[in-house]
């Protein structure tokens, strides 16, 4: 299988690796450490990459973006994802708040909200899971009752729970899906564009090994939000929560930080590669063939969304493929070593990313939708006779 993407994405690679040559401190193992400079880094990176027009490569001019193909947003992504991903929450909205705003918001709302992302100079959030909607997101309960008449003319209220909702402690600008009126299941969900700081918004941190400010709970009590606040229409909400997974599905390029890993403990185990036991070997060439499926398939979503569809069982199948090759990948890390799989540190084996590779890959096959329902996701297209 030939991966190559041409000459311009060879170069655009060794510009941006340059760039994290250049600019990211020595270590970095991306913004939700117990550092907060980490946080910092990442801020000044985004703001470095829009000046050099990197962050939105793919985005076209008018919002922003450099106009550039998806392969070489594919690249940015592979090159961010490989180098722990030095655009830290900002990439929720590179990779999928600013998209499902140029497919389904008004042309205020794009005015608005894409040149900020595109600047690098805001966080979003993304408020979908409740406590009682995970897998199951139609049975959301969170509320948006109109002010005045019914027709939202004046705005809304809304008032509920959000759960599992990364970064939105540093969030400026949260999306937000509520009820309206009495649709039930997916019928009567509206996407709501909100700051952070509305009044009646509470972010209440949950700690996990994820890190500090990762998950977060958000209570929201009688939040207004104006008419302008509607993404898509009223009661449209699953269309825009689709275009919004398949981007972000296929978004998060773990395979490259995998493959990267997984090249550093070859490398560093050279020189001791005959006395390790074949079953290590093993694992270690399954794993890479992982890799490069998940790729494949990752690729294979790209090329859909070029032709205009919006790919969601494809993207599924790709953040199977991922997330299962996170998990491989962890594994043979701290297999192949051992207590040194521990060490913390730029001069630690394959520069002390492992635990931190680890504590991840637990989680990757429940954010973004579980693996349960990716696997129900693409079964029911493959029984419809639909070829993925
Ligand atoms: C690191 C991380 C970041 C996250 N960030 C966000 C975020 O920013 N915003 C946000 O809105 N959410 C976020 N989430 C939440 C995530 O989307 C949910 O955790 C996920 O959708 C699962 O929902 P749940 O936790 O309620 O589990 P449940 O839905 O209760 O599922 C529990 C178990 O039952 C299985 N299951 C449930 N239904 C079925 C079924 N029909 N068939 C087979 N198996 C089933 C699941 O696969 C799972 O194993 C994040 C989660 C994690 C781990």
């Amino acid at each position: 299988m030939d991966f190559d993407l041409g000459q311009d994405a060879a170069a655009l690679r060794v510009r941006l690796r340059r760039l994290i040559d250049q600019e990211l401190p020595d270590g970095f193992l991306g913004a939700f450490t117990d550092d907060p400079a980490d946080l910092a880094v990442t801020q000044a990176f985004c703001r470095l990459l829009a000046e050099q027009g990197l962050l939105t490569v793919a985005w076209p001019s008018e919002f922003g973006g450099g106009g550039g193909s998806l392969w070489d947003q594919t690249v940015v992504r592979e090159e961010m994802w490989a180098h722990h991903e030095p655009r830290g929450a900002q990439y929720m909205g590179l990779n999928w708040v600013g998209p499902a705003i140029m497919a389904h918001g008004t042309p205020e709302q794009q005015a608005r909200h894409l040149p900020p992302i595109a600047a690098g100079e805001v966080i979003w959030c993304q408020g979908f899971s409740e406590p009682e909607a995970g897998s199951d997101l139609a049975s959301l309960r969170t509320r948006a009752v109109p002010v005045g008449d019914t027709s939202g003319a004046d705005g809304w209220r809304i008032t509920g729970q959000k759960i599992w909702t990364s970064y939105a402690g540093m969030a400026q600008w949260c999306i937000i899906a509520a009820r309206v009126g009495p649709g039930e299941r997916h019928e009567g969900i509206t996407m709501f564009l909100v700051p952070a700081d509305a009044p009646g918004i509470e972010v209440r941190p949950i700690r996990s090994m994820l890190g500090p400010h990762h998950l977060n709970e958000v209570f929201l009590d009688d939040v207004f939000a104006g008419p302008e606040a509607v993404l898509g229409e009223l009661g449209g909400g699953w269309a825009v929560i689709r275009t919004a997974l398949a981007h972000e599905r296929v978004g998060i390029a773990r395979y490259a930080r995998c493959e990267r890993l997984l090249s550093e403990l070859g490398r560093e185990l050279e020189p001791h590669w005959g006395d390790l036991p074949a079953s290590l070997h093993a694992a270690w060439v399954r794993a890479l063939v992982q890799v490069r499926v998940a790729r494949l398939l990752a690729y294979r979503t790209v090329r859909a969304q070029e032709s205009g569809g919006v790919p969601d069982v494809a993207a599924s199948a790709a953040r199977i493929a991922v997330t299962q090759c996170d998990q491989s990948v962890a594994e043979v890390l701290c297999s192949a070593l051992e207590e040194r799989c521990l060490d913390a540190g730029s001069t630690a084996p394959v520069h002390g990313a492992v635990e931190d590779h680890w504590r991840y890959a637990q989680a990757s096959t429940v954010s973004s939708g579980t693996i349960e329902i990716q696997r129900s996701i693409v079964a029911k297209a493959l029984l419809r006779g639909e070829r993925l």
